[in-house]
């Protein structure tokens, strides 16, 4: 039986003191840990006071992208290891806006995702087509690559270490969510996918929904069989809508 994760993407936005009362927000409120575990991923700028406020919480903390080296002149990035320093245990990776702004490609974020899981975090790698691929019909066919390469030369024992994140491209912060059916076609797809490496890992792994979820459409979404949680951007910058979906389940 697979546990749901419901990650927070809160992107760009946070100053300390909002960080401080969306986290005491969350840390007030009640949900079952035993069927789903909280991850928020705040700004970098964040990540020192959201680590030690959720120190000995339930509640885990991950950072919104890491980079693929380990210290040395790289003007503006963040290793793995500074990320460890302040409390991270789970890193987004291969987000759409990343892609889309900064042209990362699957082969960065399997790069990326390897640096993670040596480090001991859990990357949680984001696909999903844009408008034009799905009414094209080449939705499977672009999840498909990016699985592939996102995923190159993973063994059964990356991919139990590893979370899937898919967020069609077009529901993110559009306010159109895929539909229940569509958004489970899709995740029972990269299970498949996934199997053709390693049918148990596949079985195991968390397979998250991204793209405008809401307390109101929480429910029938995260009721399907192949979907195992939900990456939150707008609806977790509000502790309780993030705390009504995690309690929808
Ligand atoms: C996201 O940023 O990953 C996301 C899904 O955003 P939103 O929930 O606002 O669509």
């Amino acid at each position: 039986m697979r546990k749901y994760l419901i990650a927070g993407n809160w992107k760009m936005n946070g100053t300390i003191e909002e960080t401080k009362a969306l986290i005491d927000g969350l840390l007030t409120g009640s949900y079952d840990t035993d069927k789903a575990e909280m991850v928020i991923c705040p700004p970098y700028t964040a990540l020192t006071t959201a680590g030690k406020m959720l120190n000995n919480s339930k509640i885990a903390l991950g950072s919104q992208d890491m980079s693929v080296h380990k210290n040395g002149a790289y003007t503006a990035e963040i290793s793995s290891e500074m990320l460890l320093t302040v409390g991270v245990s789970f890193v987004i990776l291969g987000h759409s806006e990343r892609r889309q702004y900064h042209a990362e490609s699957d082969q960065q974020v399997n790069a990326k995702a390897k640096v993670a899981i040596d480090a001991d975090l859990t990357p949680i790698i984001c696909v999903g087509e844009t408008l034009e691929e799905r009414e094209s019909g080449n939705t499977e066919a672009v999840i498909g690559k990016q699985i592939d390469g996102t995923l190159f030369e993973f063994s059964a024992e990356l991919l139990n270490k590893s979370v899937i994140a898919y967020e069609p491209v077009w529901a993110i912060g559009t306010g159109k969510t895929a539909t229940p059916e569509m958004a489970q076609d899709v995740h029972q797809f990269i299970r498949n996918r996934i199997a053709g490496i390693d049918k148990e890992a596949a079985e195991k792994i968390q397979i998250l929904y991204g793209g405008s979820v809401k307390p109101d459409n929480a429910k029938s979404l995260l009721s399907q069989p192949d979907i195992d949680g939900a990456l939150v951007g707008g609806a977790a910058l509000k502790a309780d809508d993030f705390l009504k979906i995690i309690n929808s389940l």
